[in-house]
Formats: structure tokens, C-alpha cells, sequence
């Protein structure tokens, strides 16, 4: 059973007060210098994976390495651990496995470009050359 603490999303003051000391007013990515309004407390492994939000998982970062680790780290592999949980319990994209492609490799319907569907039977197949 998680704490209440664990569940938390944001930072709690304690917390973004330690990280502020510890990053010596700059951002813990590229070392810019940052102020107030310029940067924001990030989870360092995102919350959605991890539900921490203690120091151990707390850095400044300037707006712009936020935006660059949001979108270019953070959302696709949020997105691959949900895809990987769903695949777990056997949940797979939209559309895979139960609406094939009309007439399309998977469908019951298929058949040979240009011909009728028939039943390969012993009559008509080609004699085996020996
Ligand atoms: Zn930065």
C-alpha cells in the first residue's frame, strides 16, 4: 500500500527547497543560470512510471531542457511502458487480430488476385512429376 507521499505529483516545498539548493541556480541539464519564472522542479524518471516524487527523482531544469526531455524522452516512453502493459494483458493496437483489411491477407475472404477461391483438392492439383 503506497503512502500518501508516494501518490503525490508535485514536489512538496521541502523537497523543491533541497533541490534548490543542491542546483546553485542553474539548470541541472545544460548549467544555464536560471530565476524565477525561468525554470521548473522535473521529475527525473517521470511520475506516471514511478509515483516518486522525492529529491532522489527532483531536478531544475530550464523551460527549455524541459521541453526537450517532456517531449523528446519523457511522453514516448510513458507511451512504450503503457503499450508494454497492455501488451502484458494481451491488449494489442487497434485493429490488430479482430478488423482485417477486407478481402486482406488475415480476412476469411480472402482470395487470389484475378480467380475465384476454390478448394485445393486432390482433382486439381498438378500431377507430381517424377
Ligand atoms: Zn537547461
Amino acid at each position: 500500500m503506497p503512502k500518501a507521499s508516494d501518490t503525490r505529483r508535485n514536489f512538496s516545498a521541502a523537497v523543491k527547497r533541497a533541490a534548490w539548493q543542491h542546483c546553485n541556480g542553474r539548470c541541472q541539464d545544460c548549467t544555464a543560470p536560471v530565476a524565477a519564472g525561468s525554470f521548473i522542479y522535473d521529475h527525473i524518471v517521470p511520475w506516471e512510471l514511478t509515483r516518486n516524487s522525492s529529491l532522489a527523482n527532483c531536478q531544475v531544469l530550464c523551460l527549455t531542457c524541459d521541453d526537450d526531455k517532456t517531449y523528446g524522452r519523457d511522453i514516448p516512453m510513458i507511451a512504450e511502458a503503457d503499450r508494454k502493459a497492455d501488451f502484458h494483458l494481451g491488449i494489442t493496437g487497434p485493429g490488430r487480430g479482430r478488423c482485417p483489411i477486407p478481402c486482406g491477407r488475415s480476412s476469411r475472404w480472402s482470395k487470389p488476385i484475378g480467380g475465384c477461391r476454390t478448394a485445393a483438392t486432390a482433382a486439381n492439383r498438378l500431377p507430381a512429376t517424377t
